[in-house]
């Protein structure tokens, strides 16, 4: 069963894919991401691979015959899942790739954003890694994955409305606006390069949760030039080191990327690319759940002071560029 049901109370879709328990437990110590095995996969450097259990599909099947009157609303699972391998080497993480090579995974990024944007059944595209165990990844193969979405998810239909009425109101994108603040207050800046810039929010509710923003107003991740894409490629290496050199050994994270809805709208002028990390750790051991109140509520909450966290990552930023040299 793979299908969209509607969940009015939210107003939001929820992706039923039931086929994906059928995934084959994989053999221990293969790696189907590994050069030369699997299905597709040849020799790369950096490689765009087809889910193969995917929960969004260009030509889904029908919905089951589960739809009732006006509530139980059902729709094709509409869309594409995909892969995307950071590197041939099995052990090897983002901040560990020199910068010419994640100069090209973000040029492949760039590629699939702009080829799923003109899918016509595509409204938004979500380029995000999930990184180790506790966000339930079984494949240490450096990877990353794409979603494109038939709809635009809640999360990101909020930022898009709320920037929108800011700029209705002031006439200047929030992103940038924020992004002046940050700068001027400068106690959550953790880094910056010529063209982007690291900081934890203001109000962010993850201990950890960085978030990258280029300095000018920048719509989507392939509108960038040769020397902000070479710039981006660097501030990712800078992001997911410091989270690195927080506790001396790979950090847990979600990465998100936000480009702006490919639903057909004019978002250009208030939707400024950005990244946000999701790191769910608090300490080196302990996690940081999301219990009742962030679940059931919506309502998040931080344990920490979000200007001591950023002292914190300034300084493991320090230590790995140190190391890097
Ligand atoms: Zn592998
Ligand atoms: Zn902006």
């Amino acid at each position: 069963m793979a299908e969209l049901r509607y969940n009015p109370l939210i107003g939001d879709w929820v992706m039923i894919a039931s086929h994906r328990q059928n995934r084959p437990q994989m053999p221990k110590d293969w790696c189907p991401f590994c050069p030369g095995e699997g299905k597709n996969v040849q020799d790369y450097d950096v490689l765009e691979y087809d889910n193969d259990f995917p929960a969004l599909m260009l030509e889904p099947p029908m919905p089951d015959d589960v739809a009732r009157g006006e509530l139980f609303k059902t729709a094709p699972a509409a869309g594409k899942c995909e892969v995307i391998l950071y590197s041939p080497k099995h052990t090897i993480t983002l901040p560990e790739l020199p910068l010419t090579h994640i100069t090209k995974l973000v040029r492949l990024w760039q590629e699939r954003f702009t080829a799923l944007s003109r899918e016509e059944k595509i409204k938004y595209v979500f380029l995000f890694e999930n990184r180790g165990d506790v966000v339930g990844v079984t494949m240490p193969h450096p990877h990353g994955q794409i979603y494109g979405y038939s709809w635009v998810p809640l999360r990101v239909k909020r930022k898009l409305e709320n920037s929108a009425a800011y700029f209705t109101k002031n006439g200047r994108c929030i992103y940038c606006d924020i992004l002046k603040e940050e700068m001027a207050d400068g106690r959550r800046i953790v880094f910056e390069n010529s063209h982007f810039v690291g900081y934890l929010p203001f109000w962010t509710d993850y201990p950890y949760g960085i978030s990258l923003q280029p300095k000018q107003h920048i719509t989507n991740i392939n509108d960038f030039t040769e020397d902000q894409t070479k710039s981006f490629a660097e501030a990712l290496k800078y992001a997911s080191g410091t989270l690195d050199a927080l506790y001396n050994k790979p950090f847990p994270y979600m990465m998100c990327l936000y480009n702006a809805p490919v639903d057909g709208g004019d978002h250009g002028k208030h939707w400024h690319f950005h990244i946000e990390f999701f790191p769910p750790m608090r300490s080196d051991t302990k996690q940081k759940f999301n219990a009742s109140s962030e679940t059931g509520a919506w309502a998040a909450c931080n344990p920490t002071a979000p200007e001591e966290k950023a002292a914190e990552l300034r300084e493991a930023y320090a230590r790995f560029v140190k190391n890097a040299k």
